[in-house]
């Protein structure tokens, strides 16, 4: 008895189905696009209401003229059918504008930002030529650098000075996007904010901070100066990074407000007193790592 009620409780839920998918397939949109699929007819009837779902996704995707107009649930991709033996399994599947995104923005991972906006990582040199003539010497080294460092003969970084605004970060970011699109791990680190997180993770990941960048492929030391001078961050920290880089002929670029001298002046004088010895030896590093440079603009800063 048992038995005989099961099978005819089957027998209504599959006359259900068969109705919710004839019913369903009134709709002309539907109708085409299940006929579309490279799937049974017998199989589609289980998922009506999951199709009709799909439906809309296929619809809103056909007409759709790129990512920012993209109407679907998960933006950028589009819930799919596909059969597995006599099941369909939906699956959200990424369009091509997002396939096309993802690629151009694949270079992304290999640029590691601290204390940087992230809007660095869109910064880019064909945006950097037309300008003015302080930019030229930089930009041609920037070449230079770039062949150099394709053909492993160790080129120098930049040490770039210059005003406020005048755009050093975004040119050293640029170069730095560029080689991580040749699969280079940059680091881009705000240096004073480094300085104070370093300070206040010694009983947590000091270590690992310190490590990361010592050893990114490229190094931007951003807005060095700027820091508040102590015997610790000259002694303990700048001179043995640059000690390291210096040994594994790692790439490193510094920005600054200061000349070389007026930051040898400032390494110099710390809160426990003034050791020109130890300033001239991060100078000398510094000179060892990178070429200094000028970059003379206008304030760029809306
Ligand atoms: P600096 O590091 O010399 O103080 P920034 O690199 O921060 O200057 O540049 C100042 C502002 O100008 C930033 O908002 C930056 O994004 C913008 N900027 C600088 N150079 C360019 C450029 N070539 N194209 C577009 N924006 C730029
Ligand atoms: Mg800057």
């Amino acid at each position: 008895m048992e038995n005989i009620n099961k099978v005819l409780k089957n027998e209504a839920n599959e006359i259900e189905l068969i109705h919710s998918y004839q019913g369903a397939c009134s709709n002309k949109d539907f109708y085409e696009f299940v006929k579309s699929l490279p799937i049974e007819e017998n199989i589609l009837m289980k998922y009506t209401s999951s199709l009709e779902d799909a439906m809309k996704e296929y619809k809103n995707c056909k007409n759709c003229k790129g990512l920012e107009f993209c109407k679907n649930e998960v933006k950028g991709y589009c819930y799919k059918p596909l059969k597995e033996k006599n099941i369909i399994n939906f699956s959200y599947i990424s369009c091509k504008y997002q396939d096309k995104y993802l690629k151009e923005n694949e270079y992304k991972k290999n640029l590691e930002l601290f204390d940087m906006p992230k809007e660095i990582k869109e910064a880019s040199l064909t945006n950097v030529y037309t300008g003015d003539k302080s930019r030229i010497p930089i930009i041609r080294y920037f070449k230079e650098f770039r062949d150099k460092y394709q053909k492993k003969e160790n080129p120098k970084g930049l040490y770039l000075t210059g005003s406020f605004g005048s755009g050093k970060t975004y040119l050293i970011s640029a170069l730095l996007n560029e080689m991580a699109k040749k699969k280079v791990r940059c680091a881009l680190v705000y240096y004073p904010e480094f300085l104070r997180s370093l300070k206040s993770s010694f009983q947590t990941d000091y270590s690992e901070k310190f490590d990361y960048i010592k050893n990114a492929e490229a190094l931007l030391l951003d807005d060095i100066g700027a820091e508040n001078q102590s015997n610790w961050s000259r002694d303990e920290v700048l001179g043995p990074i640059l000690q390291y880089r210096m040994q594994n002929h790692l790439p490193t670029f510094f920005t600054s407000n200061l000349t070389l001298e007026e930051l040898e002046q400032s390494l110099s004088m710390t809160s426990t007193g003034v050791d020109k010895v130890k300033a001239r030896r991060i100078i000398e590093r510094i000179k060892q790592l990178a070429i200094p440079m000028e970059l003379i603009g206008e304030n760029r800063r809306s």
